[in-house]
């Protein structure tokens, strides 16, 4: 790994090799099905509030992205999968010197982190759905013909017969339509460009014949480059300062209180490199669980225990010692027959006396001729 980092990136040790950089766009895209799926496993559990957020999950998903990515640029210069990388944004004529992200360099790396990300899901997600989805493409686009042919002016000719409102409406309609259907015929070719122009940017940046790894940030000209030994001292002298702020030495109890919010919320902040590695590797178990036997192992409950025995009445026949023998007649059972306590005996003997009594004879306990049950077995 290291010989071949080191071939690929040549002379500048700075540049992170390609593997880096598809390491980082690998685990980007990998925290938002894990968190997904944790809230969906828990969603099941505790419907009433986690389908909600199930239902918007990607808008939450980015307005959380939104101030944790903020947080890593301003920080450390560069977004949460490349800083756990041990890389960094930097402006490209400003690789030499101070080289911190400017406001612009900020929003713009933003919008490209978390934007970019939601838009195209939300467009593929529409593209899926004017183009029938699966089915579409399983049984050709007749299935998905029938949405378009989809009559635009619905039944308000008597209303708005012959006023300007409607033909508005009817051009507005069609305009709409074939918007849709332009979308529907772009999109893919769109889509093609957005993967081939990925993929050209990582061939180039594999052969050094460009320093972006992707044309998003060729646009915006920032490149990604490693941690320098300067980085890292420059990170905990923050650390300490931070922490000193956090101290309770230097002014009123208010200021105090809020550096002290402040120092939690950069320490949470700052914890997620932790935590967010994490939730990846709690979804790649949840997903193992879920294939493997241990999953179906733990599922099966254990048959329940049996009940337990009724104790015969004082009051009612005492049970033979020789267990064949029957407690009414005291002779050997013939057609041996259960009464819903449990007891047996010949089947004549318990049917009358049931009729008759109305009770099982052992134990006292209510009983009906329905819940006498023949055995086939004496044992
Ligand atoms: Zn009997």
């Amino acid at each position: 790994m290291e010989f071949m980092s080191d071939m690929l990136s040549g002379a500048d040790s700075g540049k992170p090799s390609l593997f880096e950089i598809v390491a980082q766009h690998k685990m980007s895209d990998l925290i938002e099905p894990a968190l997904r799926h944790v809230t969906s496993v828990y969603a099941h559990r505790y419907p009433r509030h986690l389908v909600r957020i199930l239902n918007w999950h990607e808008e939450i998903y980015a307005a959380v992205m939104l101030v944790v990515e903020r947080h890593y640029l301003r920080a450390y210069g560069g977004s949460f999968a490349e800083h756990f990388y041990g890389t960094k944004r930097v402006r490209t004529h400003k690789i030499r010197g101070d080289n911190g992200l400017t406001r612009g360099d900020v929003w713009g790396s933003l919008a490209l982190l978390v934007g970019l990300p939601l838009v195209k899901g939300r467009l593929d997600q529409y593209y899926e759905r004017i183009s029938g989805g699966d089915a579409a493409r399983l049984l050709g686009s007749s299935f998905a013909q029938a949405e378009q042919n989809e009559d635009p002016s619905p039944e308000t000719a008597t209303a708005a017969a012959g006023s300007d409102l409607y033909g508005l409406r009817r051009r507005l309609m069609s305009w709409r339509l074939s918007l849709k259907r332009m979308f529907k015929l772009c999109y893919p070719h769109a889509n093609f460009m957005y993967h081939a122009a990925t993929a050209l940017y990582y061939i180039a940046y594999m052969f050094d014949r460009t320093d972006y790894n992707s044309p998003w940030l060729h646009m915006l000209g920032l490149q990604v480059r490693r941690l320098s030994a300067a980085d890292y001292r420059a990170m905990n002298e923050r650390g300490s300062a931070t922490s000193d702020l956090a101290a309770p030495a230097n002014g009123s109890p208010i200021r105090f209180a809020r550096n002290m919010v402040a120092h939690l919320l950069t320490g949470g902040l700052d914890f997620l490199k932790v935590l967010l590695p994490l939730s990846i590797f709690f979804y790649r178990f949840l997903e193992w669980w879920h294939r493997s036997d241990f999953h179906k192992k733990a599922q099966m409950t254990p048959p329940p225990p049996p009940p337990m025995p009724l104790k015969p009445h004082p009051e009612g026949l005492s049970v033979p010692e020789d267990q064949t023998l029957c407690p009414i007649c005291n002779e050997p059972r013939t057609n041996p027959a259960a009464a819903p306590s449990g007891y047996v005996y010949c089947y004549p003997c318990i049917f009358n006396h049931i009729s008759d009594k109305h009770t099982c004879p052992v134990t006292l306990a209510a009983a009906h001729v329905n819940g006498i049950r023949k055995l086939y077995s004496d044992s």
